[in-house]
């Protein structure tokens, strides 16, 4: 234990030279890049027969750290990651430690009675006054998956035991703007991506209302029964939000089921300047809202939210 003991604090002071003093120092590199057969020359990768010291072992996570791209860096403007938070880091440390899973209350009691109280408070946060249902789960693509498959089963209750053979071809609406997990969805799920059909944007990628009641009204005259319609609250090119109350009056009028990909835009609902952007966002069915994006939870920290509590 000792040893063991021994090897986490150096490792841990090693984490935090590297990875958050240097990782976040606008002084530093985002990444030392190197190409993969430069890297694979520089790293010792290849699986031995034999152990390795721990000092060698140290040394190697310090490389490891070094050529890997430092997302909480204030350069890095790739993916939609918003730098470190420390608390949430230390959380992720605790996780790993106890290496714990949230699957029943048996195995995870503090984390699942969590869990409640944050899907809870993100629920009031939308406006979901008789609360709703919700999980974390990994990523924004499956939860928006969740929602495809969840608005399906709510318009075809049969589906679990028929599966697809049961049902009139089905459409799903989004906008041309939208991430590519819906379509990811519709291919997963056995919908097919050309039964996702793709609204227009207006000039600052918002989806055209008016069009999408085009879109609906195309589907019906073609036989096909459109149940799906997903609206971004924050793109993930533009950062647009998407009109929700029009679009939620159509599709009231068309009984479709309203699924809001918050993945990004989601953590504008904490400011009080910025949540009008949201409006109308607790007329939805349902919410995917990645707390690793904008609110800097460490990864993959994502919800997927749903006012049906059945
Ligand atoms: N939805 C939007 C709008 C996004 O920008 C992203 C990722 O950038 C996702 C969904 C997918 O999230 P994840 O990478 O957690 O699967």
């Amino acid at each position: 234990m000792e040893a063991a003991e021994n090897f986490i604090q150096q490792a841990m002071d090693m984490i935090i030279q590297e990875a958050v003093k240097k990782g976040t120092n606008v002084k530093e590199k985002v990444c030392e890049w190197r190409s993969p057969e430069q890297l694979k020359e520089l790293l010792d990768l290849e699986l031995k027969d034999t152990g390795e010291s721990e000092s060698k072992i140290l040394q190697c996570c310090k490389d490891a750290i070094r050529y890997s791209v430092k997302t909480s860096h204030p350069r890095f403007f790739n993916q939609l990651f918003a730098g470190m938070e420390p608390h949430s880091m230390v959380a992720s440390f605790i996780i790993e430690a106890i290496k714990t899973s949230l699957y029943t209350y048996e195995v995870a009691p503090v984390f699942t009675l969590m869990e409640d109280v944050v899907l809870r408070t993100m629920m009031e946060l939308i406006g979901w006054e008789d609360g709703g249902d919700g999980l974390f789960n990994p990523g924004g693509s499956m939860s928006n998956m969740y929602a495809v498959n969840l608005a399906r089963y709510n318009y075809c209750p049969d589906f679990k035991e028929n599966g697809i053979y049961s049902s009139s071809r089905l459409v799903m609406l989004t906008s041309q703007e939208a991430h590519y997990s819906i379509s990811k969805a519709a291919a997963l799920l056995g919908l097919g991506t050309k039964n996702v059909y793709v609204v227009p944007s207006d000039y600052r990628g918002k989806m055209i209302p008016s069009a999408l009641e085009e879109k609906i009204q195309l589907a019906k005259s073609e036989g096909a029964v459109p149940f799906f319609v997903n609206v971004t609250a924050g793109t993930t090119v533009f950062g647009a939000f998407d009109p929700i109350e029009e679009i939620a009056d159509i599709c009231e009028k068309h009984n479709l089921w309203l699924h809001v990909d918050a993945c990004w835009g989601g953590g504008a609902l904490m400011s009080k300047k910025h949540k009008h952007l949201l409006n109308g966002i607790q007329r939805v069915n349902s919410v995917a809202w990645n707390l690793h994006k904008m609110l800097m939870a460490t990864l993959q920290c994502s919800a997927f939210l749903v006012r049906d509590k059945t």
